[in-house]
């Protein structure tokens, strides 16, 4: 049985629990109800130690009541909590729509890439939402966005290219003027990966991928990072000179 919806079990959840559900006060029910088998917080197939069970449970009718139980990943040691809906003697988990939309997802890189490329921020940051929501079909296209950004606004911004002149180029000739044959080689593989999640027939490199170009950007990140600051420094050390 699959629930589709609840990130703490896989496809093939078939682990049953026998938990001796209280239907009131009185009477004690021997429940069977399929334990939870995959950990989101670690992304894996994992083992679930059974805690503990709600002690209230809430009358749904004359034989159908709702109860949480308890559980401890045996990989990570975090406790989760698992909604049930029992039929007499077998449970069923409660396929809750779980919605991860408050959690916060932190950017990758420090205060200077988001000072100099604050568009790029706001376009990686939406990426990187669609990745962690598994929208990998959004994600591709979003990171390889976020990278055309980037790349075309350090051109403009920090190499004195002409606006009108890198909107015309291709995104993968804007990258030959990056800086050394390594970091241009290293932002072009990342853009053919990216052209590869972002258009309909385009699957040059179908052993690269996501991580691919994300380790691209990032690379390419902290070289031009690293040469805005040369530039700064070096403006600093003129500026001087003529005192
Ligand atoms: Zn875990």
């Amino acid at each position: 049985m699959s629930y589709i919806n609840n990130p703490f079990f896989s496809t093939d959840s078939n682990n049953i629990t026998k938990i001796n559900a209280q239907q009131n006060s009185i009477s004690t029910l021997g429940v069977k109800v399929p334990s939870p088998n995959f950990c989101p917080f670690e992304n894996i197939p994992s083992n679930f130690r059974y805690v503990s069970e709600s002690y209230d449970y809430e009358n749904l009718g004359p034989t159908s009541y709702r109860f949480e139980v308890t559980y401890q990943c045996q990989g990570c040691y975090k406790y989760v909590a698992v909604g049930y809906i029992s039929n007499m003697d077998s449970g069923s988990v409660i396929d809750y729509d779980f919605n991860f939309t408050n959690n916060k997802i932190k950017f990758p890189f420090n205060e200077d890439v988001e000072n100099n490329f604050p568009d790029f921020k706001i376009i990686y940051t939406q990426a990187q939402k669609a990745e962690k929501y598994g929208l990998n079909e959004i994600a591709g296209p979003g990171y390889r966005k976020a990278f055309e950004n980037l790349i075309k606004e350090y051109l403009i911004k920090f190499c004195d290219k002409k606006e009108e002149s890198i909107q015309k180029r291709s995104l993968s000739d804007c990258a030959s003027d990056l800086g050394d044959e390594t970091i241009n080689k290293i932002a072009k593989v990342a853009i053919w990966v990216g052209n590869d999640q972002t258009h309909y027939d385009s699957n040059q490199n179908p052993n690269l991928d996501l991580n691919d170009l994300k380790n691209g950007i990032n690379f390419t990140v902290n070289y031009l990072i690293s040469e805005i600051e040369k530039k700064k420094l070096l403006q600093a050390y003129d500026d001087k000179k003529k005192d």
